[in-house]
């Protein structure tokens, strides 16, 4: 037997756990069946595709609890773990970002949603163990199994189990019982078949109680809206997801004929932390006719819409579909622009009939979804139906439409001014000729903004133009530049003086009260698109 020390993020997680940060202890049970369902997924895929020899015939979870012992036990027939990632997968906590989440934790004690975010499922036994034991043994080994075991204290013990059976069994010996005890006894029948039934219903495989299955196992996208409560979609977007918080907007979808699938998708409500992370997790479920088949494909979704969650499972592929073969699948393609097109339409139903979700999703996506107007050409257009911006003529950011809608009489183009922030915007000196001739312009602050712009050639017939760039299209008599006159030996002067730094020295009446601004000519990259390319070495 050897002892070991858990990693310092797991340890401080521990302690978190241990020192029960919410109230909700049930859902310890939810994690565990929740790994022993993805443990059985993975046996059965392993069959399918690598050609593990394994009996895949009666995958199932099985509860058994102790009353006397005070143990629950959960147990299921899956893939297991060999001793090398018995350490890794629970001994440490490989997720990136786990720093920036145990300071969040640190900061906001009961915020359930975090710990949510990051799955740290196993760990939150120790919210009502004194003691868990896991005995593993990993399909398609030879030799001995692995006993591991720990108090939640910093260090746990790892040894050879002889005789474990393939697959995984978890053991939570539970703490003495306090006052509130009928409500917390896991040893309880009643309590165990309540939480299955809660959170665990959809559950794929049989979970199992002596000889009785507690969930139905109906698979949640197949079941027809109206028979599914709204409690059972959240369970199983957190099974998906691992995201706390109810999502933003469920989204059924269903085709017959030719070609059959079935979708259930989800936007959140709110953006996770990796959203921008480029290694983060993304992608939809496939499954195939019930099977679950991949994690996070990517070949279902683009990456602009990563943040939807869902699951997809189509009749007519085959069941050991490789990746590569996926991204050439034109099947997959076909529902990968439907899912595009069902997604922006449930984003513009948002807009058009219920701002509040609208704002939030707005807040949190914007951003990611304007990456869209550079990838994804064919809905350029409908994504820019459902953007907001802000804008000069108020607090709150309007669509396009609107902007076109309150343009001023003989105004043919969409005014735009990029910078980093509202105020830095607001004061730029291009500002000020718009301003007192009361034209609107739409204010960008998004690094993302920078580029969309240029490849967004117009919206409506109306023309992108950025207030800083060349002789912006304003009324005549107002561009008309004077006479240089006076001014002819200052603006010599000038050019000489910044030969090196400046193309030209013009005359101008954008300006009101600033001396002088920068303009870029029409074909030249913005300063603030100057300045990322730097920043990304180019
Ligand atoms: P997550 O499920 O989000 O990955 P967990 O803390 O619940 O995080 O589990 C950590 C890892 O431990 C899992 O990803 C899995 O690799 C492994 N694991 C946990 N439970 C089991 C199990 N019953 N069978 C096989 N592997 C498991
Ligand atoms: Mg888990």
């Amino acid at each position: 037997m050897e002892t070991l020390e858990f990693q310092a993020e797991a340890r401080q997680l521990l302690q978190l756990m241990v020192h029960s940060i919410y109230s909700n202890k049930d859902i310890f049970l939810r994690e565990l069946i929740s790994n022993a369902s993805d443990a059985l997924d993975k046996l059965r895929l392993a069959t399918l595709q690598d050609g593990l020899e394994a009996d895949a015939s009666d995958l199932h979870i099985e509860l058994t609890a102790d009353k006397e012992a005070r143990t629950l036990t959960v147990r299921d027939n899956g893939i297991g773990m060999t001793r090398d990632e018995v350490v890794e997968l629970i001994g440490t906590i490989a997720k990136s970002g786990t720093a920036e989440l145990l300071t969040k934790l640190r900061e906001a004690k009961e915020s359930p949603e975090l710990i949510g975010q990051f799955g740290v499922g196993f760990y939150s036994t120790f919210m009502v163990a004194e003691k868990v034991e896991l005995v593993t043994r990993k399909a398609g080994t030879e030799g001995h199994g692995t006993r591991w075991e720990s108090s939640g204290e910093g260090t746990y013990s790892i040894d050879d189990a002889p005789d474990a059976p393939v697959g995984t069994s978890v053991t939570v010996h539970l703490r003495p019982s306090d006052e509130e005890d009928a409500l917390y006894d896991y040893t309880d029948d009643w309590k165990i078949r309540q939480i299955v039934k809660k959170y665990s219903d959809f559950i794929a495989f049989p979970i199992k109680m002596g000889d009785d299955t507690l969930n139905s196992m109906k698979a949640l996208w197949a079941r027809p809206r109206s028979e599914v409560s709204d409690e059972e979609y959240h369970e199983f977007y957190r099974h998906i997801s691992h995201d706390w918080s109810e999502p933003l907007e469920i989204i059924n979808m269903k085709a017959e004929g030719t070609f059959e699938y079935e979708a259930l998708l989800f936007l959140p409500s709110r953006a996770p932390h990796d959203l921008f992370q480029r290694d983060a997790g993304r992608g939809l479920q496939l499954y195939v006719k019930r099977v679950f088949i991949m994690e996070d494909s990517r070949e279902l979704i683009p990456d602009y819409l990563r943040f939807v969650k869902g699951v997809v499972d189509a009749a007519d592929l085959s069941l050991n579909i490789s990746r590569e073969i996926l991204q050439q699948d034109r099947h997959i393609q076909m529902i990968r622009r439907r899912l595009v097109k069902k997604v922006l339409s449930t984003i513009k139903d948002l807009l058009n009939n219920n701002s509040e979700k609208y704002a939030t999703f707005w807040r949190e996506f914007g951003r990611a979804l304007k990456e869209g107007l550079l990838n994804d050409q064919d809905n350029q257009k409908a994504i820019l139906d459902v953007s907001t911006f802000a804008s000069t003529a108020g607090p709150e950011p309007t669509t396009l439409a609107g902007y076109i809608e309150r343009m001023k009489e003989g105004q043919e183009e969409i005014y735009y001014l990029t910078g980093e922030s509202r105020s830095q915007v607001e004061n730029s000196p291009h500002m000020e000729a718009f301003q007192k001739q009361g034209y609107e312009v739409l204010i960008l602050t998004d690094p993302v903004d920078e580029i969309w712009v240029e490849a967004v050639p117009d919206y409506d017939g109306k023309k992108l133009q950025s207030i800083a760039r060349g002789s912006v299209d304003l009324p005549k008599d107002a561009e008309e530049p004077e006479p240089e006159g006076d001014f002819a030996p200052l603006l010599t002067f000038l050019k000489e003086q910044l030969s090196e730094q400046i193309k030209d020295v013009r005359l101008s009446h954008r300006l009101i009260s600033s001396p002088a601004c920068l303009v870029s000519d029409t074909d030249d990259i913005t300063p603030a698109l100057e300045k990322m390319y730097r920043a990304m070495g180019q």
